[in-house]
């Protein structure tokens, strides 16, 4: 296997989509594959974009038909997998291979994918005030589902040294941000592109 797998970790509102939509507009070359998951799709998200939003029941078919490389339940709700073929594919011929996961789906897929073919960069997010704010960027929600996402967060969050490198994104700073995740991917390929 010859290609490079970053993936993105982090809390959800840790910026991962938004680093991820800025290196698909300037590295075209780049495989982005599209994750399959059974929640909704928000205002303004468009099917075949990040995710397929796929039921339950096509959810578990492709379970039962090992089409996934890895896949996890998220807050406890809903179902995200990652599809085997579009990433084995892409890392087999040799190209970078850029995915958004959360923690689970990088514990399961650094059991699968060698270490010289894997590198995860953590989004970090400092405070718990921001994280309360970022959770509640994602639309309106109860205080049981607010302190339901907190604690994932924080779970979340005591595992980011498990990932190679972490990349802080303090409030307002998106910019430098990707920058530094940007700086990470070149200097990871420099010696094989
Ligand atoms: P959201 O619903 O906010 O788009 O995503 C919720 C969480 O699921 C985020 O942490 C996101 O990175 C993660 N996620 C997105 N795609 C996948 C996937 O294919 N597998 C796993 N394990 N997590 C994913």
């Amino acid at each position: 296997m010859q290609g490079k797998l970053f993936l993105i970790v982090g809390p959800s509102g840790s910026g991962k989509g938004t680093v991820i939509k800025k290196m698909k507009a300037k590295y075209i070359g780049f495989i982005y594959p599209i994750s399959y998951t059974t929640r909704d799709p928000r205002e303004g998200e468009v099917d075949g974009d990040v995710y397929h939003f796929i039921s339950r029941d096509k959810f578990q078919e492709m379970i039962d038909a090992g089409e996934f490389l890895e896949y996890a339940t998220v807050h406890e709700t809903d179902f995200y997998g990652t599809s085997k073929k579009d990433i084995m594919d892409g890392l087999s011929q040799g190209n970078v291979v850029m995915r958004e996961v959360d923690i689970q789906g990088f514990n399961s897929i650094k059991e699968i994918i060698p270490e010289e073919n894997l590198v995860s960069i953590f989004m970090k997010v400092v405070g718990e005030e921001d994280l309360k704010k970022r959770i509640l960027m994602r639309g309106e929600m109860s205080d049981a589902e607010l302190a339901r996402r907190m604690e994932s967060t924080l779970k979340e969050i005591a595992q980011a040294d498990k990932c190679k490198y972490q990349v802080e994104n303090k409030w307002g700073e998106i910019t430098a941000c990707v920058a530094n995740v940007e700086k990470i991917i070149l200097d990871e390929i420099k010696d094989i592109y």
